[in-house]
């Protein structure tokens, strides 16, 4: 069977990583605002970088967890498009491939001159110079808000021709993510909807499964395995 799959911050939350969205839009005591848009970012580039280098570090202590597990597993037996709004590894950690970071990923580093693409160290500065025409535009590789997620031709490539999608611990809010479901709904999939809580667009899904991703992520795989 062909399945889409989009996962959210409420997969990583298990893995002890924070989401911006459970502490009234602070995130770690940061306004998003200052943070996470490219206004931020070019009023204070120290502050951005310190802000992703601690996410960063943070990410890399963190392990995947049986939800990031399973879908190792589901790529086994079904052909499944993965698609995170996540900035961390834990897919891929997990052993899955091709995964498509829709939001960036906090192991790239992007030069906001050239283009370039190169692996982000750890501590990233804002006057490290561009490995390709060496000028000092150095920026996390991370879609902020206001700004084009990655990918997306071939995110709704997969939407139209899947006949399953899953949206997985995503709160709903955030676009064209949001728009996912129904765009897969139109196209004749059927959609499932896994989370602790009703999304903003739950009723763009025929059935939802409300627990802990380590939980129903694992069951909902091992039911497609029997189906
Ligand atoms: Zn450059």
């Amino acid at each position: 069977m062909r399945i889409t799959v989009l996962t959210g911050a409420g997969i990583s939350a298990e893995s002890g990583l924070a989401t911006f969205r459970a502490v009234d839009g602070l995130w770690e005591n940061h306004r998003i605002e200052d943070v996470a848009t490219p206004q931020g970012f070019a009023a204070d580039p120290a502050l951005v970088h310190r802000f992703y280098n601690m996410r960063r570090a943070t990410a890399a202590g963190a392990r995947p967890n049986a939800a990031h597990h399973a879908l190792v597993d589901l790529a086994r037996h079904h052909d499944l498009t993965l698609v995170t709004q996540n900035v961390d590894s834990l897919h891929e950690q997990a052993g899955s491939t091709d995964v498509i970071h829709m939001h960036g990923a906090l192991t790239g580093a992007l030069c906001a001159a050239c283009g370039h693409r190169w692996p982000a160290p750890l501590e990233m500065r804002p006057d490290d110079p561009c490995p390709a025409c060496a000028r000092p535009a150095t920026r996390p590789d991370i879609v902020w808000f206001g700004e084009t997620p990655f990918h997306l031709d071939r995110i709704w490539d997969a939407l139209d021709r899947t006949e399953l999608f899953a949206a997985i611990g995503t709160s709903g809010n955030v676009h064209p993510a949001a728009g996912f479901a129904r765009h897969a709904r139109r196209r004749g999939a059927e959609c499932l909807e896994l989370n602790l809580e009703n999304s903003a667009n739950a009723r763009d899904f025929h059935r939802r499964i409300v627990g802990p991703a380590s939980r129903t992520v694992p069951e909902w795989v091992a039911s497609l395995k029997r189906g």
